[in-house]
C-alpha cells in the first residue's frame, strides 16, 4: 500500500497535491512519501518477528541513498548495507550506528576497507579469499579484528532480469558455494590475518517475483552452515541479502513480506544464528514517484508520442532493463489514449513505454511514473547536460526538498579548459 492516491480528481502524495510540488519545485522531480517508507519498513520488520532471534535489518543504500531516507530508516531501527566508501559516508552522516553497517561489494578498494575498519562497522561481507587476506592484514597491522562474513554464490537462477541476477555460478559475486569450506580454512589459518570470520552471506538478485529461488539458495546456505560447523568453524551470523520484488504494474502480484518471513522462518529453523537482511526495493520502490510534465504531444506513425520532461538520465530502469513503470495523469479526465511515452534525450533508448494505454494527456499536463523510489534518483546522470533531478519528501501536509536540482551550469563549473587549448 502507498500514500499516492487520487482525491477530488487529483493525485496527492499524502495530503499534498502533486501539482503544488510541481509548481514550487519544478519538474521532473522525485516525490517520496514518509508515511509509505515508514509503513514498508514496519511491515518488513513485522514479517520477520517470528524468527528465533531478533534479526539485523540493513537497508540497501544503493536503492535510495538520499540522506533524508537514510535518517528516516535509521529512526525505524534499520542499519545500512553499503557498497562503496561514498555510501558508507552517507550512512554515517545520516546517523546510522557504525555497528549496524554492513559493507558489501565485489570490488572494495584498500581505501574502502580501511574506511570501514576506521569507522568500526559491524560486518564486512567479503567476496573472495584475496579480499579477506587483504582486510585481515590491514586489521592485524592496526591491532584490530575485522568482523566479516563470506559471501557465497549458491548457483541458483533467480528468475529475474539478467542484469540484476547475481547468484548464478558465472556471475562475478561471491565465492562458489562448494569452495567456501576451503576458503574458511585458509582465512582462519592465515598468519597475520586478524579476521573474525563469523558468518556467511548470500544475495542472488533483485526484483524476485517468486520465493522458490530464494528458498533453494537458503537451503544450500543451511547445509553449508552445518558443514562449516562440523569442520570446527563458529558461525553466529547468516546474511540472507535482499531481492524481494515489488509490483510495478497495477494488479501484479509479488510475494508479500509476510510470505517471505514465513519461508525464512521455516528454512532457518534451528540454525541458531542472528539472521541479517538487506532489503532495498521492497522498502523504497513504492514509496516514491517521478513527477513529470508533458512537453508536447507529437503525432506518430501509429500512436502519438507523449514527450515528457523526465528522461532516461532521471529514471534509467526502462532504458537499462526494459522495465515497466505505471504512468498516470495527475489530473485524470477519465479519457484514455494509446501512446508512446518518451523523454527528450537524443537516444531511442530514451523511451519509457511503447503502445501503452494511458490517461489522455496534452501539452503542459502533469503525470507520474510510479514505483520510482528505488533505483530511481540514485541512478540519475547528467547525460545531454540535463543536470541532476531534484527530490522531495512529503510528510502529511508538509513537504521538503531533500535534494536540490543540480543545474547543468554547476556541473560545467567542475570542468576546465586547459591552458594548452587556450594558446
Ligand atoms: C542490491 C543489493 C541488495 C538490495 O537488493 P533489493 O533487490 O533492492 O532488495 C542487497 N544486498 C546486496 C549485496 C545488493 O547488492
Amino acid at each position: 500500500m502507498d500514500h499516492f492516491q487520487i482525491r477530488n480528481g487529483e493525485l496527492y502524495a499524502e495530503n499534498v497535491p502533486l501539482s503544488r510540488i510541481a509548481d514550487k519545485v519544478g519538474t521532473p522531480v522525485y516525490v517520496y512519501s514518509r508515511a509509505t517508507f515508514e509503513r514498508h519498513a514496519r511491515v518488513f520488520k513485522e514479517a520477520l518477528s517470528g524468527l528465533e532471534k531478533p534479526p539485523h535489518l540493513a537497508f540497501a543504500v544503493k536503492s535510495n541513498p538520499n540522506l533524508a531516507v537514510l535518517k528516516l530508516l535509521s529512526r525505524e531501527g534499520y542499519g545500512a548495507d553499503v557498497v562503496s566508501g561514498g555510501e558508507l559516508a552517507r550512512a554515517l552522516q545520516a546517523g546510522m550506528p557504525a555497528r549496524d553497517i554492513v559493507f558489501s561489494g565485489v570490488g572494495k578498494t584498500r581505501e574502502e576497507l580501511q574506511a570501514g575498519l576506521e569507522a568500526k562497522i559491524g560486518q564486512f561481507n567479503i567476496e573472495s579469499a584475496e579480499e579477506g587476506l587483504e582486510l585481515g592484514r590491514i586489521a592485524q597491522s592496526w591491532d584490530v579484528v575485522a568482523p566479516c562474513a563470506l559471501r557465497v554464490n549458491p548457483d541458483v537462477d533467480a528468475g529475474t532480469h539478467d542484469k540484476i541476477s547475481t547468484g548464478k555460478a558465472d556471475n562475478k559475486f561471491g565465492v562458489p558455494i562448494n569452495r567456501a569450506g576451503e576458503i574458511f580454512d585458509t582465512l582462519t589459518k592465515a598468519p597475520d590475518c586478524a579476521l573474525n570470520l563469523r558468518g556467511i552471506a548470500v544475495h542472488i538478485g533483485s526484483q524476485l517475483s517468486d520465493l522458490s529461488p530464494l528458498e533453494r539458495a537458503f537451503e544450500k546456505l543451511g547445509s553449508l552452515l552445518r558443514d562449516l560447523r562440523a569442520a570446527g568453524h563458529t558461525i553466529t551470523h547468516v546474511d540472507l541479502g535482499g531481492g524481494l520484488g515489488v509490483p510495478y504494474r497495477k494488479g501484479e502480484v509479488t510475494p508479500s513480506p509476510a510470505e517471505y518471513g514465513e519461508m525464512v522462518a521455516r528454512i532457518t529453523k534451528g540454525w541458531d544464528v542472528t539472521l541479517m537482511f538487506e532489503p532495498g526495493r521492497v522498502i523504497a520502490g513504492n514509496a516514491g514517484v517521478l513527477l513529470t510534465r508533458v512537453i508536447r504531444v507529437k503525432k506518430g506513425l501509429n500512436h502519438p508520442f507523449v514527450i515528457v520532461d523526465a528522461a532516461m538520465n532521471d529514471l534509467a530502469r526502462p532504458a537499462l532493463y526494459g522495465a515497466w513503470h505505471d504512468f498516470d495523469a495527475v489530473r485524470p479526465s477519465g479519457e484514455r489514449m494509446m501512446a508512446n511515452i518518451v523523454g527528450p534525450i537524443c537516444e531511442t533508448g530514451d523511451t519509457f513505454a511503447m503502445d501503452r494505454e494511458i490517461d489522455a494527456l496534452a501539452s503542459g499536463d502533469l503525470a507520474v511514473f510510479r514505483t520510482a523510489g528505488a533505483y530511481g534518483a540514485t541512478m540519475a546522470s547528467s547525460y545531454n547536460s540535463r543536470g541532476f533531478v531534484a527530490e522531495v519528501m512529503v510528510d502529511g501536509s508538509d513537504y521538503a526538498v531533500v535534494a536540490d536540482r543540480i543545474l547543468p551550469g554547476a556541473i560545467a563549473d567542475a570542468e576546465r579548459v586547459p591552458d594548452f587549448l587556450l594558446s
